[in-house]
């Protein structure tokens, strides 16, 4: 069996790849979507307008050329774009931009535990419009199957985001080792600081996978888990048809993440089908060595290189390692801390705790109003006994929306309820902008309105919130 992967990572620019329109990508925060209006980050250009011409993003290339250093890769010192046409409404032109002749880089090769996994070659191009095949049953124009929507709806403010792709070669033997090096590549795209795994779709990935003969191309997975499960479905039906003693079809499927399946798109195109040609209105792309050598010194020290040098000079557990460096920033902020405190249990603490209140508010470090110092502070006083490893844990989970010193915490926070004023109008104005029917009620006479829109604010500070603090506030903001 042979598996090989083609990655689409957005790279997280400022701009688009060819216009000066804002990358504002979707950003999935808990379960809700904070969503850009549909075609409002859009141009003359990124809609294709007869006419208008591209300028390349200076840093776009910058952030692939990051990408294929880490990657080991052989950047060519000369590159060019091309057309690739087609016609589909997820492109205005009629032609996507993209690299097809001389890519920006080469054969590089990424380790995947033991096995060496080789990067055929890395090319910078244009990200098409967002289709989004919806079903008239789906009022929330939530993603329908494209062999089973009622229409189709376009958003071009995805048109023009800069996308780095990276091919590797067909090495991998299992669909685990394909989502570990998946895993390993989005940890060095998100040290290099050129990607956010938060944007939805900001990886996709295309999975080619051959046991017989012909190769079989399984179309825009999203995430890790369902490329290692697109995998596993299509080993099982590519064995079923080998195994009834027939020949499995030249082809390219679909991965339907809902029904857990893949479905036939169609018969697999040539290369040659979409003649490509030089693309006259973008300059060529030359890489010196002086700035090969520049590139190499932004690269900042790798997930694998921090695990290394945990093990080995802070004496640290492998495990208790691996879990720090997952996230960039939990590693950068836990080697702050280590200056100043104990490094056992400040390993423990960032492993443990931190990233377990993180992932109870679906949170990420750098959203947090966490202070090194006030872990360094928390950690002695657990230290030297002055609270126990519970309450600890109480003020940790405060610290995360409070930047405040961890002593002023356990002062006020004395039994953790919340008096302030403060701390707790917020979240009542959060209640007040979500319940707006209770405080019509309220305002025609039904006072008791008051008591459920308190209650409110007591599920949201999970019953810390002190009840009569809270209804003062109420009875201020509602006069
Ligand atoms: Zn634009």
């Amino acid at each position: 069996m042979k598996i090989g992967l083609e990655c689409h990572v957005q790279l997280s620019t400022k701009t688009k790849l060819f216009c000066g329109c804002p990358n504002n990508r979707q950003k999935v925060v808990e379960d809700e979507h904070v969503v850009n209006e549909p075609n409002m980050q859009v141009c003359d250009y990124c809609i294709g307008l007869p006419g208008t011409k591209p300028r390349l993003n200076k840093k776009a290339i910058e952030y692939a050329l990051k990408i294929a250093v880490a990657l080991n890769c052989k950047i060519s010192s000369e590159s060019f774009f091309s057309r690739k046409t087609y016609f589909y409404p997820d492109m205005g032109k009629n032609y996507q931009i993209t690299q097809y002749e001389i890519p920006i880089a080469s054969n590089g090769f990424l380790k995947v535990g033991n096995k060496k996994i080789r990067i055929e070659r890395i090319n910078v191009e244009e990200d098409p419009a967002r289709i989004v095949h919806t079903s008239k049953y789906d009022s929330d124009y939530k993603s329908a199957s494209i062999t089973h929507s009622d229409y189709t709806l376009l958003d071009y403010n995805r048109s023009g985001v800069p996308l780095c792709e990276i091919v590797t070669d067909p090495e991998f033997s299992t669909s685990r080792e394909a989502r570990l090096f998946l895993q390993d590549l989005s940890s060095i795209l998100r040290y290099l600081d050129v990607f956010d795994p938060d944007v939805e779709g900001s990886m996709r990935v295309d999975a080619n996978i051959s046991m017989g003969s012909e190769r079989v191309e399984v179309k825009n997975i999203s995430g890790f888990k369902d490329v290692e499960k697109a995998l596993n479905y299509e080993i099982i039906r590519q064995k079923g048809i080998l195994s009834r003693g027939k020949a499995v079809a030249r082809e390219t499927r679909g991965w339907d993440a809902d029904a857990g399946i893949t479905r036939s798109l169609r018969t697999k195109e040539e290369a040659e089908d979409y003649g490509y040609i030089f693309e006259p209105d973008l300059p060529r792309i030359t890489v010196t060595k002086s700035r090969v050598s520049e590139i190499k010194s932004l690269i900042p020290e790798l997930a694998e290189e921090k695990v290394e040098r945990y093990v080995k000079k802070m004496k640290i557990g492998l495990d208790l390692a691996i879990s720090i460096v997952s996230d960039p920033d939990i590693a950068a902020m836990f080697e702050d801390v280590a200056k100043k405190a104990d490094v056992q249990t400040a390993a423990k603490w960032f492993a443990g705790e931190i990233k377990k209140t993180l992932n109870y508010r679906s949170m990420r470090l750098k959203d947090t109003k966490i202070k090194a110092d006030h872990i360094i502070k928390l950690l002695k006083f657990v230290k030297e006994k002055v609270i126990t490893e519970a309450t600890a844990e109480l003020i940790l989970r405060e610290m995360i929306m409070r930047p405040e010193d961890p002593e002023m915490l356990l002062v006020q926070d004395n039994a953790t309820r919340i008096y302030d004023e403060s701390i707790l109008e917020p979240t009542v104005n959060e209640v007040l902008n979500e319940n707006v029917q209770a405080i019509l009620d309220y305002k025609a006479g039904k006072k008791e309105a008051i008591n459920f829109l308190v209650g409110q604010v007591m599920k949201k500070t999970r019953g810390r919130g002190d009840s009569d603090a809270i209804r003062r506030i109420f009875l201020r903001l509602l006069k």
